[in-house]
């Protein structure tokens, strides 16, 4: 996870439970319990980085059957439960539309921009099914110094598919 002040760590959770909205307006779940011999410092930092106003991205969650998965900001811790035994499970949750896959090295979402001008022949960006396209700094249309005007989605997430299929559909 990395925090607002771009603070990170890592947590693992055991028994998981991972819900995953099949509506774009959803919300996301994920609870299970916080392994004893990191719960101090895991709740401290758990807590650190999703109290800020946008809350925590997840930069790369594998669970069992999933994933691996990234979410775009917006991370929240909702429940805290502590067991007689003293074992604490958590919930976190986010918007299902942040929710996307996450990049082959790890380091966080891969966002797609959809440029709101027609993409021109001049453009050397990867593009992909959704008309969503990785920017690069050389590229003519879309490079650093012409500071395009981009809606960014989570490549992979349930935005990305709905784009998709609009154009498949008007195709
Ligand atoms: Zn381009
Ligand atoms: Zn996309």
């Amino acid at each position: 996870m990395r925090g607002t002040g771009g603070a990170t760590g890592r947590f693992r959770l055991a028994a998981p439970w991972l819900g995953l909205a099949d509506d774009i307006e959803g919300t996301d779940q994920l609870s299970g319990w916080v392994a004893d011999d990191m719960e101090a410092d895991a709740l401290a930092a758990l807590a650190a980085l999703a109290a800020g106003p946008v809350g925590a991205t997840l930069t790369r969650l594998t669970a069992p059957g999933a994933g691996p998965l990234a979410v775009l900001g917006d991370v929240r811790v909702t429940d805290r439960f502590r067991s007689g035994s003293g074992a604490l499970r958590i919930t976190l949750e986010w918007p299902a539309r942040l929710r996307g896959t996450t990049s082959p090295s790890g380091g966080g979402v891969v966002r797609h921009g959809v440029p709101q001008a027609r993409t021109g022949e001049d453009c050397v960006c990867e593009r992909h099914d959704c008309g969503g396209l990785d920017p690069v700094l050389w590229c003519a249309e879309h490079g650093d110094e012409i500071a395009p005007v981009l809606d960014w989605h989570a490549g992979g997430g349930l935005r990305c598919a709905q784009l998709a299929r609009g154009r498949a559909a008007s195709a």
